[in-house]
C-alpha cells in the first residue's frame, strides 16, 4: 500500500475500499499518524494488522530522510534530504523571534527549470516534481527537527528548491495535509507559497480556496532588468504579476508580500526604489528586501554582489519614504550556504 503521507483522507478511503479493508479507517488512520510522528506517543486505537503495519512502516520508512544537516552560527539549520530514488532536496529551518518557534522553508520540485541568473539552485537545473507525499515529508522532518530542539514549527514558506507553481498540483495536495487539523495541523495562513510570477498559478491558487499567503519575487521595478535577473519576466511583465496579486489579494483578502534581493549596481539604486514605490503606491503590498548569498557566477556566467549594509538602508528609506511597508530581512545562515542550492551543489 501507498505511503500514509501520500494520502489524503479520499484517497486513503478509495485504496482501502480497493483492498477489501473498511473505508472509514482512513480518518483515524490519518490522524494516528500524524500524531504519532508529531511524538504524541504510541496509537492507542486498534486497526486491522494489515494497517496496523502500514502505520508502522510508514512512521518508520521515509519517504525523505535526513542526508546532511548543517547549523549555522545564528541558528539557522539547513538540511539536504534524500528521496527515495536517491535525489536530494534543501530545507532549512530558522529560529523565529520567540525562542521557542521556528519557521520552516520547503522545497517543491528536485532542482528548477526557472534559471533565475543568481541563484545556486538554477544551476543544477530542472530534475523532477516532488510528490505531494515527498512534501509533507519534508514538513515532518521539519517539525521533528524543530521539536528536537524545543521549538514548535509555526509556519513554513515554499522559497526553496523549485518554482511552487509548476507543481501547484501537488503543492495544493501537501498544503491541505500540512493545514489540517486532522493531519499536519498547521492552519493555511501560517503556509506560505512564494513564486517568480507565473500569473496562472497565480490565478489557480487563488481560485483553489486554500487561502494561503502568497509571495511574489519581483527583485526589479522593470521588466528590462527583471528579464535580465528571471527567464520570466520575459513572459510575465511587471504590471501582469502585480494585476494577478492584486486579484489574489482580493480573492483571499490576505496582503501580498513583494520579495527583492538586493544586487550591487542592478536593482539597487534610488531610482529603482522610487520607481518600486510607484508601482505600489495604493497597493496594501508590504516588501521584503533581501540580502544576497553570493554563489559565485550565475547561469549567465555574471557574478553578482551583495549591496552594503548602508545601500540596504538607503534603499530601504527610499522605500518608506514613499510610504511603502518595507522590511529589510537579515540574511540567514551565510556561513552554512544558507542560498538556496549551494548545500547541495557541495554534497
Ligand atoms: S530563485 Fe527559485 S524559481 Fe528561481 S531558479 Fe532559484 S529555485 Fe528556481
Amino acid at each position: 500500500m501507498t505511503d500514509l503521507s501520500e494520502h489524503s483522507l479520499a484517497t486513503l478511503a478509495a485504496e482501502l475500499s480497493a483492498g477489501g479493508l473498511r473505508p472509514s479507517h482512513s480518518g483515524p488512520l490519518l490522524r494516528s499518524y500524524y500524531r504519532m510522528d508529531a511524538g504524541s506517543g504510541s496509537n492507542d486505537r486498534r486497526f486491522p494488522a494489515e494497517l496496523e503495519r502500514l502505520l508502522r512502516e510508514s512512521i518508520e520508512r521515509r519517504l525523505a530522510s535526513l542526508a546532511a544537516r548543517h547549523v549555522a552560527s545564528d541558528g539557522t539549520a539547513k538540511f539536504l534530504i534524500r528521496m527515495s530514488d536517491g535525489r536530494t532536496v534543501e530545507s532549512v529551518l530558522m529560529p523565529g523571534h520567540r525562542t521557542d518557534r521556528a519557521a520552516g522553508c520547503l522545497s517543491s520540485q528536485v532542482g528548477c527549470a526557472m534559471g533565475c541568473d543568481f541563484c545556486a539552485t538554477a544551476k543544477a537545473g530542472f530534475e523532477r516534481n516532488l510528490t505531494s507525499g515527498e512534501i509533507v515529508d519534508q514538513f515532518l522532518t521539519l517539525r521533528r527537527e524543530a521539536r528536537a530542539g524545543g521549538r514548535r514549527l509555526q509556519t513554513v514558506v515554499f522559497m526553496g528548491m523549485g518554482e511552487p507553481m509548476l507543481n501547484l498540483g501537488n503543492v495544493r495536495l501537501a498544503i491541505e495535509r500540512m493545514a489540517s487539523n486532522d493531519m499536519g495541523g498547521l492552519g493555511c495562513g501560517r503556509i506560505t507559497v512564494s513564486t517568480v510570477g507565473i500569473v496562472p498559478g497565480i490565478e489557480e491558487l487563488a481560485a483553489s480556496g486554500l487561502n494561503v499567503n502568497l509571495a511574489v519575487s519581483l527583485h526589479a521595478p522593470d521588466d528590462r532588468t527583471r528579464a535580465r535577473l528571471l527567464p520570466t519576466g520575459r513572459r510575465f511583465g511587471v504590471v501582469e504579476i502585480l494585476g494577478a496579486a492584486d486579484r489574489y489579494q482580493a480573492a483571499t483578502g490576505r496582503p501580498v508580500s513583494i520579495q527583492y534581493c538586493l544586487l550591487k549596481g542592478v536593482n539597487d539604486s534610488v531610482e529603482q526604489a522610487d520607481d518600486l514605490a510607484r508601482l505600489l503606491k495604493g497597493r496594501r503590498m508590504h516588501v521584503n528586501l533581501l540580502r544576497y548569498n553570493p554563489i559565485g557566477p550565475g547561469l549567465s556566467g555574471e557574478v553578482y554582489e551583495a549591496v552594503s549594509g548602508a545601500a540596504a538602508d538607503c534603499f530601504l528609506s527610499r522605500l518608506r519614504d514613499n510610504g511603502v511597508v518595507a522590511h529589510l530581512r537579515q540574511s540567514r545562515g551565510p556561513d552554512i550556504d544558507a542560498a538556496c542550492g549551494q548545500l547541495r551543489q557541495r554534497a
